[in-house]
């Protein structure tokens, strides 16, 4: 954890993103690390500006509140009831887990990017897919398919040292325990509406051309080095 820390910030995105996403035991919100308009046409600017100031900011706060009340409830037995701190948890959860994914999810994107993997990590795909073309597809089927709000997302499973795509609902629900994220696509409505409207499959079209390789790549060997 040093080394990752003292060497690798410049070239790990989503290290630095995660460095920057708490401070002092607060969660923060971490920096957009490009221009609001760097990943114009796929993604809008103004889509960019509202999600990342406004919903993960949400994320954080909400995050921030839950454990604040989870930490105080404790003192008053009265007042700590099953139901008063099962909305507590639920909270913790689904904010816990939208800051995270949010905060990956600006760093494994950038402007000049898409194309393919390349490397151990596009090595590590096609063994888990069968091809670069497969793991297309089922990621593409999984983001279309989340009914209501979601993510798909490519993620590290340690226990089987493989890559897995997990269709999330919410930020949240589904998820499977112990699995590092490493490329999520957020398609909750406000990620892609005001551009694509209804059609999620465009939006998840476009959202390949942004895709930062690197970022995944350096993010899929720290999980893996983490093992
Ligand atoms: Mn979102």
């Amino acid at each position: 954890m040093e080394d990752d820390l003292s060497m690798s910030n410049t070239n790990n995105p989503v290290l630095e993103a995660l460095n920057a996403s708490a401070a002092n035991g607060v969660y923060t919100l971490p920096p957009l690390p490009y221009a609001y308009e760097a990943l114009e046409p796929h993604i809008d600017a103004e889509t960019m500006r509202l999600h990342h100031d406004k919903h993960h900011q949400a994320y954080v706060d909400g995050l921030n509140k839950a454990v604040a009340s989870l930490k105080a409830i404790g003192a008053d037995p009265a007042a700590a009831t099953p139901g008063a701190v099962t909305i507590l948890e639920e909270d913790q959860a689904f904010h816990g887990s939208g800051h995270l994914l949010h905060s990956v999810f600006w760093a494994t994107m950038g402007p000049n990017a898409g194309g393919d993997p390349t490397g151990e990590l596009a090595d590590a795909i096609t063994a888990g897919f069968g091809s670069i073309a497969a793991f297309r597809t089922v990621f593409a089927a999984a983001a279309a398919g989340v009914k209501g709000s979601g993510w798909a997302i490519l993620s590290y499973e340690p226990v089987g040292d493989r890559l897995i795509i997990q269709q999330v609902k919410q930020h949240d629900l589904q998820l499977v325990a112990g699995t590092t994220p490493l490329l999520p696509l957020d398609v909750w409505e406000h990620a892609y509406y005001l551009k694509y409207r209804n059609v999620r499959p465009d939006y998840v079209k476009a959202w390949w051309n942004v895709v930062n390789w690197n970022a995944v790549a350096a993010a899929y060997a720290s999980a893996r080095a983490k093992r």
